[in-house]
């Protein structure tokens, strides 16, 4: 009796598995086809200069219209494409899309970039890295705005000598083409490491910018830290996940230069972002912002 419920239980496991294994076949193929077709979308999020409360960039977030599931977010499968090859084809997808929709904005500002994300495939792999500079050779130059690359720094930690190799070769062949790090604080960066990485950017993980102004005090001291650290190392700091009127607050005290989150909107298509951008009082006033 209790052998028999076992072996069910077996059987019934073993089911489950066989069904999730066959779902991420299909969606490997279903994101296979949908490179080939038009299912997936470049959705921008802006980012904000705090002091002068105007939109100076957009990072660009890929999204897929799966023809019978919906819209999916990258965490329904950037997985499953980081599992091989199919990741380095999506992010160079993402990189060509996101300059040719970029190509229609009007330059309102010396420092309007266009950010996208690399994986660590991206960075490590020496093949899928000599197509990414061949691609930012040519948009470096020929995009009418500039690039900027995020790698998140638990991607960078992973082999940092390598990664600071690749990330200098990177910067040999597209000077122009600014480098982020995207969730930092998170990770394990080790500042003599920080020292050395050719980099522009710190992006601090919206984890810090959640508690800030909660009781959990600690949460202002490192995202001051990290401006510290940003202004003795000569980098731009940038607050992901901002998503009160208080927060803000806080970090332009903390002295941060620029801000991104769910306050200034949603990530949605280009258009969408530059009209809101273009409305009266953005990014004061947030009428406009039908989310919030
Ligand atoms: P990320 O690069 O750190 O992007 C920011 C994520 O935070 C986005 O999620 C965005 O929608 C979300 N976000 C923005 N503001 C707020 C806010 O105020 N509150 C909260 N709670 N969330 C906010 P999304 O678009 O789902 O992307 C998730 C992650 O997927 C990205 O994190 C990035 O690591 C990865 N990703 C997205 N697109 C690509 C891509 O084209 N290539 C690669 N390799 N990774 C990508
Ligand atoms: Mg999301
Ligand atoms: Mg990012
Ligand atoms: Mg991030």
């Amino acid at each position: 009796e209790a052998k028999a419920s076992g072996k069910n239980r077996y059987a019934f496991f073993d089911q489950e598995m066989t069904e999730r294994a066959q779902a991420s076949l299909s969606l490997r193929h279903d994101l296979e086809r949908a490179l080939d077709s038009d299912e997936l979308c470049l959705y921008f999020q802006a980012r904000v200069d705090i002091a002068r409360s105007r939109i100076c960039g957009l990072e660009a977030l890929i999204r897929w219209n799966h023809p019978s599931r919906g819209l999916l977010q990258p965490a329904d499968f950037l997985p499953l494409a980081e599992r091989s090859d199919l990741i380095c084809r999506l992010d160079h997808w993402v990189l060509k899309q996101a300059c040719r929709e970029s190509r229609q904005i009007q330059k309102d500002g010396p420092d309007f970039r266009i950010a996208i994300n690399l994986s660590a495939r991206d960075l490590y792999e020496t093949k899928h890295l000599q197509r990414l500079i061949a691609t930012l050779e040519v948009e470096g130059t020929q995009n009418p705005l500039p690039l900027e690359i995020e790698i998140t720094e638990s991607i960078l930690m992973h082999d940092v000598e390598l990664a600071m190799d690749n990330l200098r070769r990177i910067k040999a062949a597209a000077p122009d083409v600014t480098i982020a790090i995207d969730d930092f604080g998170s990770g394990y960066s080790s500042l003599n490491y920080l020292r050395q990485i050719p980099m522009d950017t710190l992006k601090i993980d919206r984890a810090f910018i959640a508690d800030l102004g909660t009781e959990n005090g600690g949460a202002a001291a490192i995202v001051r830290s990290i401006v510290e650290l940003a202004r003795n190392l000569n980098l731009h700091v940038v607050a992901e996940g901002v998503e009160t009127e208080a927060q803000l607050g806080l970090l332009r005290e903390l002295g941060v230069e620029e801000a991104q989150g769910f306050l200034f909107g949603r990530p949605a298509p280009i258009a969408n972002v530059l009209d809101a951008s273009r409305a009266p009082g953005f990014p004061q006033r947030r009428e406009w912002n039908a989310d919030n």
